[in-house]
């Protein structure tokens, strides 16, 4: 579908009636949609006016299985058919759903064992809190209500994942936070003890961290961070819940990111890669021992639940989602295809002056760009925005992230990709720094 006529119609209609997510209102008014996009297959998007785009971010870091998966459209359609929603309040129950916790609790790290299904990760991430304040309620700890998080972090956009979101930008946007959220410093120890020391360990719930944050600019765990995590939350009777939204279903060359770090958490959020996008699903898993301490001090009503906690459909698609990432071994090849993807930017690295620091971890990776190489000097205004225009001209999206003086680009493609399509996006990126640090020369 290439039709000016229809091109034109749909952009009006796009800035007189579409509030889009996270996007700059004035921009759409003035330019309208950057794309409306029509069809996916593999690694490709396809823009209405026919430009075919490599999709380096799976859309929102989510879409694992690569786009036009028919598969997954059959399995919903089926399911559609069958019983396309029945309610899991008042523990009713569905085939899909159950079948999807089981597999969630086989797969998962540890003695994580039950799930609590939600719509997406903010959804995930609020449940994850509320069953942490909740459990202190039924251990006789009432006071245990605060919530830990970290400087950089993203978690998601409802009121409470908003307040656990480290990143100042998402907190200034609202007036006001939830009460009884706090930041640690990102991958410091030491600002987590000052916290606790601080709040007092007795008036903390639980503290949270993505295994690699994704939104905030690609940071890798360094060495023994995760475990030092796991002992200080130990001792001060602190619950650890990871956000695996992200990083969960293979993006970072294991199943769950946390597994590169050896260390299991009480409760993992997840969403995304858990249908590849083809679906709306999320959830929270939490370990054997909250499950039988829940089961053991509850007596009431679990009054937390949403209408869509358990959809079939969206489990049946799950489902097939995990069965297609196991099949076809997309975890071994996220980890190999990252291993391709940072000799491809070490590579640019060495051919462009204004690349520092590049990083992956599986397939989710950043470039940082700078002024100066040895000194990690950046530029006065961040150059990522230009970049993104101009590799999005030559067919290929990314994300640039310019919060707390960061001038990265941050990559995340669907974990089906291969070292052709590796070298496509190398040189496509290759051709943009060319182009935009001609332009920085002449300034
Ligand atoms: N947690 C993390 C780590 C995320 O990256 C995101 C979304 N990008 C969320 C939570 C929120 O998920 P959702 O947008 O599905 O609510």
């Amino acid at each position: 579908m290439n039709n000016e006529n229809t091109v034109q119609e749909l952009m009006e209609l796009d800035k007189k009636h579409f509030l889009h997510p996270t996007s700059p209102i004035s921009q759409q008014q003035e330019n309208g949609a950057s794309f409306i996009f029509t069809e996916g297959q593999g690694i490709y998007l396809t823009e209405m006016n026919g430009q075919k785009l490599i999709d380096g971010m799976s859309s929102l870091w989510n879409v694992n299985i690569g786009h036009g998966r028919e598969e997954l459209g059959e399995v919903a359609a089926a399911q559609m058919k069958k019983l396309a929603f029945s309610s899991c309040f008042a523990t009713f129950s569905n085939e899909p759903a159950i079948r999807l916790a089981a597999k969630l609790a086989e797969i998962a790290p540890g003695n994580l064992s039950a799930t609590f299904f939600t719509s997406g990760g903010s959804e995930a991430n609020d449940t994850a809190y509320k069953l942490a304040r909740h459990y202190w309620i039924l251990k006789g700890q009432p006071n245990r209500q605060k919530i830990i998080s970290r400087t950089k972090s993203y978690h998601g956009v409802s009121m409470g994942a908003t307040s656990a979101t480290g990143l100042k930008p998402f907190r200034d946007f609202n007036t006001s936070i939830a009460p009884d959220f706090h930041y640690a410093e990102n991958f410091s120890t030491d600002s987590l003890l000052e916290v606790i020391e601080r709040e007092g360990a007795d008036t903390i719930a639980a503290f949270i961290a993505e295994p690699v944050q994704g939104a905030g600019g690609v940071h890798i765990a360094p060495e023994g961070y995760f475990k030092a995590v796991r002992r200080i939350c130990d001792e001060h009777g602190i619950l650890f819940i990871t956000d695996e939204v992200i990083t969960g279903f293979g993006r970072t060359g294991t199943y769950f990111g946390i597994e590169h770090y050896d260390v299991v958490p009480d409760m993992m959020c997840f969403a995304k890669g858990v249908t590849s996008g083809y679906a709306q699903l999320g959830g929270v898993m939490i370990s054997e021992t909250l499950h039988n301490e829940f089961a053991e001090l509850s007596k009431g009503t679990l009054l937390h639940g949403y209408t869509y906690s358990g959809h079939p459909m969206a489990c049946a698609v799950a489902l097939k989602n995990l069965e297609i990432i196991e099949k076809e071994n997309l975890i071994a090849n996220s980890k190999q295809m990252g291993e391709v993807l940072l000799e491809g930017f070490k590579k640019l690295q060495q051919q462009h002056d204004i690349i520092g620091e590049v990083r992956t971890l599986g397939l989710i990776g950043a470039i940082e760009v700078v002024k100066d190489k040895q000194t990690n000097e950046r530029f006065e205004s961040p150059i990522v925005p230009q970049l993104v225009s101009e590799a999005a001209k030559r067919g290929l999206i990314f994300r640039s992230v310019v919060f707390d003086g960061q001038d990265t680009l941050v990559f995340a493609p669907p974990l089906v990709i291969t070292p052709s399509e590796i070298d496509e996006m190398v040189n496509i990126l290759d051709e943009t720094f060319t182009a935009v640090g001609k332009n920085l020369v002449k300034v």
